[in-house]
């Protein structure tokens, strides 16, 4: 596993957020978001294809860009973005009753979400903590991960 360093900058109270939902969890997505709008509204959201067009007819004021279907890469684009550091939490509920087509991109945006220290709420309980947590109205930045073992590995 890596070591972490303090992150360089705090991280902007203007969160930018990540919104997946698989097809069985897109309602409740959304309803979380209705429950919890005073504290969502204001920070920045990108969101795989379909739930970004649901979150956005049921909660048009929210900031929120769509990008492609999740079976279609959009959850790579998220996973790219993580890699690049410009997403600040992952909010994203999985279908555990499901097989998904798509399982594979699945994993790895899970994976990237882990190995960069992005908070990942996988279902409400933990989204719930979450935003009712002081770190997410405040700057805080996770600690930053660091890679330079790995880099800098003997081959
Ligand atoms: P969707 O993708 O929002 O385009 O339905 C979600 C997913 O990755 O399953």
């Amino acid at each position: 596993m890596t070591a972490h360093q303090p992150a360089q900058q705090p991280v902007p109270p203007r969160k930018r957020i990540a919104l997946v939902a698989h097809d069985a969890r897109k309602a409740d997505l959304i309803a979380w978001i209705g429950a919890n709008i005073a504290a969502l509204d204001g920070h920045a959201f990108w969101a795989t294809g379909t739930t970004g067009q649901k979150v956005r007819a049921a909660h048009p004021g929210l900031d929120i860009t769509p990008l492609k279907s999740g079976p279609l890469g959009g959850d790579q684009q998220i996973g790219a973005m993580i890699a690049e550091g410009r997403i600040d939490l992952l909010v994203f509920f999985v279908d555990p009753m499901t097989a998904q087509p798509h399982d594979v991109d699945v994993k790895a945006l899970t994976r990237l979400a882990t190995l960069y220290n992005i908070p990942m709420a996988c279902n409400e309980a933990t989204a719930d903590m979450i935003v009712s947590s002081a770190h997410f109205a405040s700057g805080y930045a996770p600690r930053a991960a660091s890679f330079t073992d790995y880099e800098t590995r003997k081959l």
